[in-house]
């Protein structure tokens, strides 16, 4: 499998994921020209696109969900990220397999309706992606567990957010258990993971409560030792392709 983000963070999130029998997007969040741009700019085509897996129902996972639909592409997520959205679509189950990928999804601490990360196997490798969740829960390291790539989040720097210009409530909400990731959180679990995992791509950073150096220098700092290689990923460009 190659993994390519082609947006992160609150603007907009798409990845792609190219496995054995094509292509399948992660997240909507940017229009669908945009995808299509981006896409190509990371060598990538979205004619063979056939499905498109949501992690949950906020806007800036789905803003671009429209045109997929009129062009007919499969979208499957969570039973209550489909009931939030109010669409039709396949409901996730462990297994499920899409372009010769099989899903796992597993549950994040989100404030969503029933957000996901999922677990991707083909080929005998696996791909975890995790984003947008306030917590690393045991649940999201037992699926991360033996992924040698990790898309996570590392959303903000603590201090950062603190004395920064949020609202105290939207503060509190990132901060929370059901909010986002920080980058010493990210750090601590890509320590814990170990290295089984060979290279992480860094997601939906903030752009007002983090910069790319502070998130990599923060990260890193956690992992002495760690023989793997991280990746930042973009608002408005793709990030490296990983995988194999
Ligand atoms: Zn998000
Ligand atoms: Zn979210």
């Amino acid at each position: 499998m190659r993994v390519c983000t082609l947006g992160s963070g609150s603007t907009g999130n798409a990845l792609l994921v190219e496995g054995p029998g094509g292509l399948l997007l992660v997240d909507a969040g940017l229009p669908w020209r945009e995808l299509q741009a981006r896409a190509s700019r990371a060598g990538f085509s979205l004619k063979g696109l056939q499905a498109a897996l949501l992690t949950h129902e906020h806007s800036d996972h789905v803003r671009g969900l429209d045109p997929l639909l009129r062009r007919g592409v499969e979208v499957y997520a969570s039973a209550g990220t489909l009931r939030a959205l109010g669409i039709r679509g396949t409901a996730l189950a462990p297994g499920i397999e899409l372009g010769g990928i099989r899903v796992f999804p597993f549950s994040t601490s989100h404030d969503a309706a029933e957000p996901v990360g999922v677990r991707l196997e083909a080929n005998g490798s696996r791909v975890g992606i995790a984003t947008d969740l306030g917590q690393v829960t045991s649940a999201v390291l037992e699926a991360l567990d033996g992924c040698s790539t990790v898309v996570l989040e590392a959303n903000h720097d603590v201090e950062r957010l603190l004395a920064g210009p949020y609202p105290w409530p939207l503060k509190l909400r990132i901060l929370g258990p059901e909010g986002h990731l920080a980058n010493e959180d990210a750090g601590q679990a890509i320590r814990l993971l170990g290295d089984g995992v060979r290279e992480v791509l860094l997601a939906h950073l903030s752009l007002e409560n983090n910069t790319p150096s502070l998130a990599l220098e923060t990260v890193a700092a956690a992992l002495d030792g760690w023989k793997g290689r991280l990746y930042l990923t973009y608002p408005d460009r793709p990030s490296v392709v990983v995988g194999a």
